[in-house]
């Protein structure tokens, strides 16, 4: 929503006659922070410390800034050694424990578009247990289901059947609308800290900041385009080391642009998340567009997208 407010300075030189009434926009912004993969991005591939340290970081900022984020979860990377890790799990607790919510990714990130219909379900379903056992002992229960990838169907068949099983499982799907390639600024993060280069790590952490807001502008203009209005927006994040050190510093951005932030579930009572969607295809896409090929809107509405600095996907070892 844009606001116009009349904003007054008084300029104390003589008081009661000198004052300056200026114009200036207010616009009230509004966000969902989302991170998926939880406990962590390529958990396989990191330290126990650094899973640990990037719960910890990214729920004590949430919780400082009162910003209600959800977290997805792969349920596979609470697994050591083929069964559930104390520790690992105690890691979700800290979400619950803030006030968070916690949401399904699946079990272990499978691909709908490589994997049959049954064996998604699934894995789904295994994705959903401990989850919802720790959210019932709330008195919470699971509600939102993120698909891996984005990937939604290649097929209107298979889109709608994942649908009517996520809906009859008390699920709602978790739109994106800002979605991004914040996980290869994260990749190139994590491999500045193998080589404990603090300077590569504040070069790579201000590219991604610079990279996010230019980004965030973007989909500001295709929801300005879609909606004639700026709806709520739902930014995609993984959970990672480069969130965990930096995230504080894109929120602070977002702020002075005017955002306040939301949970998911004020963000979906917006009508426009009530909007058809049938795209189906191989792209794991934003809702924007997805809204925007099912209403037959110019492609053209697409162009323009930031993109992500060639020696920052070099160091990511990441071509996009
Ligand atoms: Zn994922």
């Amino acid at each position: 929503m844009k606001l116009t407010a009349a904003v007054i300075f008084c300029v104390g030189v003589n008081a009661g006659s000198a004052i300056v009434v200026a114009s200036e926009p207010v616009v009230d912004r509004q966000m969902v922070i989302t991170f998926d993969d939880l406990p962590a991005q390529r958990a396989h591939a990191l330290p126990e410390e650094r899973i640990s340290a990037i719960n910890q970081d990214l729920v004590r900022l949430m919780d400082a800034q009162a910003i209600p984020a959800i977290g997805f979860v792969n349920e596979n990377k609470l697994h050591v050694n083929e069964s559930a890790d104390v520790s690992r799990v105690r890691l979700l607790e800290l979400w619950l424990d803030a006030g968070l919510e916690l949401g399904n990714h699946t079990f272990s990130h499978p691909d709908l578009h490589r994997v049959a219909l049954g064996e998604f379900k699934q894995d789904l379903v295994r994705g959903e247990q401990i989850s919802a056992e720790l959210l019932a002992a709330r008195g919470r229960a699971l509600r939102y289901f993120r698909h891996p990838f984005l990937h939604t169907g290649l097929d209107l068949e298979t889109k709608l059947a994942v649908e009517d099983f996520l809906a009859q499982r008390g699920y709602r799907v978790a739109s994106v609308t800002i979605d991004n390639s914040e996980w290869i600024f994260a990749r190139a993060y994590d491999e500045a800290l193998d080589r404990r280069d603090h300077e590569l790590q504040t070069r790579l952490a201000r590219e991604y900041i610079g990279y996010m807001m230019r980004m965030v502008r973007y989909y500001e203009g295709q929801s300005t385009e879609l909606f004639d209005r700026e709806i709520p927006q739902v930014l995609l994040l993984h959970a990672n080391a480069l969130n965990a050190h930096h995230l504080g510093e894109l929120v602070e951005s977002l702020r002075l642009r005017g955002y306040r932030f939301i949970d998911l579930d004020t963000a979906l009572k917006d009508p426009a998340y009530a909007s058809e969607d049938t795209y189906t295809g191989p792209g794991g896409l934003t809702w924007l567009h997805r809204w925007a090929i099912t209403h037959d809107v110019d492609r053209s509405l697409f162009q323009g997208e930031p993109t992500t600095a060639s020696w920052v996907q070099e160091l990511a070892g990441i071509q996009e």
